[in-house]
């Protein structure tokens, strides 16, 4: 008999589909097989019954050996994978091996067989701790969900509003009721963190991480805990929206309008999007929370698709931070670039260092100065592999290309001229910190962005050191802005965000947005001191909308200005977007895959834009070019694709030189 098996081809070879096996027995859809692909051995996925007419002439050879200790992989789990490979173009086979612990592709029958027999046992029923009662907020949030019928909601709730509360409520029903529960969340940094409220929360039930921080081992234990239905909680980075779970009962998404959700190589696919795609199929409920929820979750509720939960009250009468614009104009001209901090905000920063609370300073750069250079002869410190600036990092005097990895020993003098006299331009988190040293005399200053956390545990230690109190200002990225229970710190001060307001990227504003509330909702926390908590902007724009919607928390005014900015241009979410990208050693090789990509005559309701640059166009010596494919219809949009993605894979047979390209659905950056 023969059986239709998913097996990892390479996608240049444009063997998307299952490859055809003979089989000694019938085995399931789902069952994982060993079989031989070229010179290897490969593990597979029986995905059915072969074609119904063998191919003249063809051999086929025998599946090697079955896995079937481990039962098949689920119909719906196929499903979904057959989606993801559809909706973002990728191969079937390589998507669905991609997706499991890559252990489970190395093992062999016996091999499995023996993990399986070190599964841990059952954890014991212990008792629950006492619950607070809910707000009337969340209580009367509990109980609609409970009656909705299955169906997308987004919980949109204010930062502290108590989303995670609920969280725990609605997951505490589906569990009672014999089902798991799928907790997705954007990032590994924060998950020990959600991990530690969900075991806490429920100390008798088997919690599983998916992440990339396990090791091989541990992720495969996890997984196959999951799929055997033993752990009752999973919870993990985007991957894990395809973990198969046989008793799923509700989804949770923290944080829905997070960009790392979106997986940015391979198979770039939306775990947001698929864990809506995947309630859908498996008819169970997803919650989509955020303070600051996506533009196209936030249009879905507006049509009524989604179902919106609001929270607007912090727990406990906390109030938000009263927000505090300064408008930098008001320096005298020759001091207001140069000035760190203007003067009210250091003032409140002292005061608060007095009473012992702490403040935060938000800089989304890291580095000590994006750009050194010479005033001699203009020389400037760039990358010889990329088209971008190498960063200055003054901690081991070295300049290093944020995009390419490339490093070398800072200079000592200029390069090009020899003048001993380079300086800095501009500033990053590690200036910042070193200037706010120098103005604020005996204070405890740390840093926190991706350099400083470079090893592993740095980030632990030093965010206990900040929730221990031994910091009185906290400078750091994007990185401390998000989710932190810092119950001591009252002031927050972005000190330079302008430069999202003018960015080619149209959902900069969105992002600076949704960060800036983020930054604000880390202050105040603690009721105690929420009165005196401010959120600070340093500005030369003091009137922009964005500051304003910020100004009185305003989400729903912000998303709809931004709204009405896409509909009148045709944006996401009022369009439907695809991106082509190619690279190669010399742009001119990408420009003439795209054009010719372009040349394929597109349907009325698609259009195909001029290939272009990416704002980096070089990076690590590659030449990088894209398309722009835009259709008011998704559809129209997909139906395109599907036809057009084949041409390209004859397209680039074609086309002699060495290049790659990719196809990015639903891109998020332009
Ligand atoms: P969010 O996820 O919206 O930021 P959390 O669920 O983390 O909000 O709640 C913020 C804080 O309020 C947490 O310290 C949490 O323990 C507390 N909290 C949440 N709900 C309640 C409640 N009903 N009663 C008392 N405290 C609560
Ligand atoms: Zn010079
Ligand atoms: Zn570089």
């Amino acid at each position: 008999m023969r059986l239709a098996v998913a097996v990892e081809a390479p996608q240049h070879t444009g063997l998307g589909a299952p490859l055809d096996y003979l089989a000694d027995r019938a085995w399931p859809a789902g069952t994982l097989v060993r079989v031989p692909l070229g010179r290897r051995t490969v593990t597979g996925i029986v995905w059915g019954d072969a074609g119904a007419t063998p191919d003249a002439g063809l051999t086929l050879r025998p599946i090697a050996q079955a896995l079937d200790a481990l039962p098949p992989l689920p119909a719906t789990w196929r499903d979904m994978v057959a989606f993801a490979a559809g909706y973002y173009q990728r191969g079937l086979g390589e998507l669905a091996l991609a997706v499991l612990p890559p252990e489970l592709r190395k093992v062999d029958a016996t091999q499995l067989a023996r993990r399986l027999g070190r599964r841990r046992p059952a954890s014991v029923p212990a008792p629950s701790p006492a619950l607070r009662p809910l707000t009337p907020e969340q209580a009367a949030a509990l109980d609609q969900l409970a009656r909705l019928p299955p169906g997308p909601v987004l919980l949109h709730g204010v930062t502290g509003s108590g989303k995670t509360e609920l969280y725990l409520r609605a997951a505490a029903q589906a569990l009672d009721a014999g089902r798991q529960v799928l907790v997705l969340v954007p990032e590994i940094n924060l998950t020990p963190q959600l991990e530690a409220r969900f075991a806490e929360r429920f100390p008798g039930r088997r919690l599983v991480a998916q992440h990339s921080g396990l090791s091989p081992a541990q992720r495969l234990q996890h997984w196959l805990a999951a799929h055997l239905g033993e752990a009752d909680l999973v919870l993990g980075t985007r991957l894990s929206v395809f973990t198969p779970m046989p008793r799923l009962g509700l989804i949770v998404v923290d944080e829905e309008h997070d960009p790392s959700f979106k997986q940015q190589d391979g198979a770039r696919y939306s775990a947001r999007d698929l864990a809506v795609w995947r309630s859908q199929r498996e008819q169970v409920p997803v919650i989509l929370g955020s303070a600051t929820p996506s533009l196209e979750s936030w249009q879905r509720a507006e049509e009524g698709r989604y179902t919106r939960l609001t929270l607007a009250e912090r727990v406990g009468g906390g109030a938000l931070p009263r927000l505090r614009i300064f408008d930098m104009n008001r320096l005298p001209r020759d001091r207001s670039q140069q000035t760190v901090l203007a003067p009210p905000l250091q003032a409140a920063i002292e005061a608060r260092i007095a009473r012992g609370e702490q403040s935060l300073l938000l800089l989304n750069r890291r580095g000590y100065a994006p750009v050194l250079h010479c005033g001699a002869c203009g020389w400037k410190s760039g990358c010889p592999h990329c088209s971008a600036w190498r960063v200055f990092h003054k901690a081991d005097r070295t300049l290093r290309c944020h995009h390419c990895g490339f490093t070398e020993r800072v200079p000592r003098a200029c390069p090009d001229c020899g003048n001993l006299d380079i300086a800095p331009l501009g500033r990053g988190t590690e200036k910042l910190a070193e200037q706010i040293a120098a103005l604020l005399p005996g204070a405890r200053i740390a840093r926190i962005d991706a350099d400083s956390t470079r090893l592993k545990g740095a980030l632990e230690s030093q965010l206990a050191a900040v929730h221990a109190g031994e910091v009185d200002v906290l400078v750091g990225t994007q990185m401390v802005a998000k989710g932190h229970d810092f119950r001591r710190m009252t002031l927050v001060a972005a000190v330079n965000p302008d430069g999202a307001l003018f960015a080619s990227d149209f959902r900069a504003p969105e992002r600076m947005f949704a960060l800036l509330m983020q930054a604000a909702g880390r202050a105040g926390r603690d009721a105690a001191h929420a009165g005196e908590a401010e959120m600070w902007i340093q500005t030369w724009h003091p009137t922009h909308p964005l500051y304003r919607a910020l100004a009185t928390h305003d989400f729903a005014a912000f998303a709809a200005t931004q709204l009405d900015e896409r509909r009148s241009v045709g944006l996401p979410p009022f369009s439907f977007l695809a991106l082509l990208r190619a690279e190669a050693r010399e742009a001119a090789v990408a420009q003439a895959f795209l054009a010719d990509a372009a040349a394929v005559a597109a349907p009325p309701g698609l259009v195909c834009y001029a290939p272009v640059p990416p704002p980096v166009a070089r990076v690590a010596g590659v030449e990088r070019m894209q398309l722009l494919v835009e259709s008011t219809s998704r559809p129209l949009l997909q139906q395109w694709l599907a036809a057009w993605v084949p041409q390209l894979h004859a397209l680039k047979a074609r086309h002699k030189r060495l290049l790659r390209w990719a196809v990015d659905v639903d891109p998020l950056g332009l």
